[in-house]
């Protein structure tokens, strides 16, 4: 869906992209790894907005490396 822009479940191409953020207290779409909001690790989410199938994506290669090292 990231790379093909069309839902994988009705196969239409609205789809959206929605950035993570990382704010106040954890809000935002992201994964806490540290002790402050620097450290989160964004989630970036696509939404299909004519079925509202929504896939989730860390998009960093650094990020992913973060999350193999503190989860792995
Ligand atoms: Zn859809």
């Amino acid at each position: 869906m990231k790379n093909s822009q069309t839902c994988p479940k009705c196969q239409q191409q609205r789809i959206i992209r929605i950035p993570g953020q990382a704010g106040a207290h954890g809000s935002g779409n992201n994964i806490p790894v540290g002790f402050t909001i620097f450290s989160s690790i964004m989630v970036t989410r696509f939404v299909c907005t004519s079925c509202g199938f929504s896939e989730e994506w860390i998009e960093s290669p650094e990020d992913l490396e973060t999350l193999a090292e503190k989860f792995g």
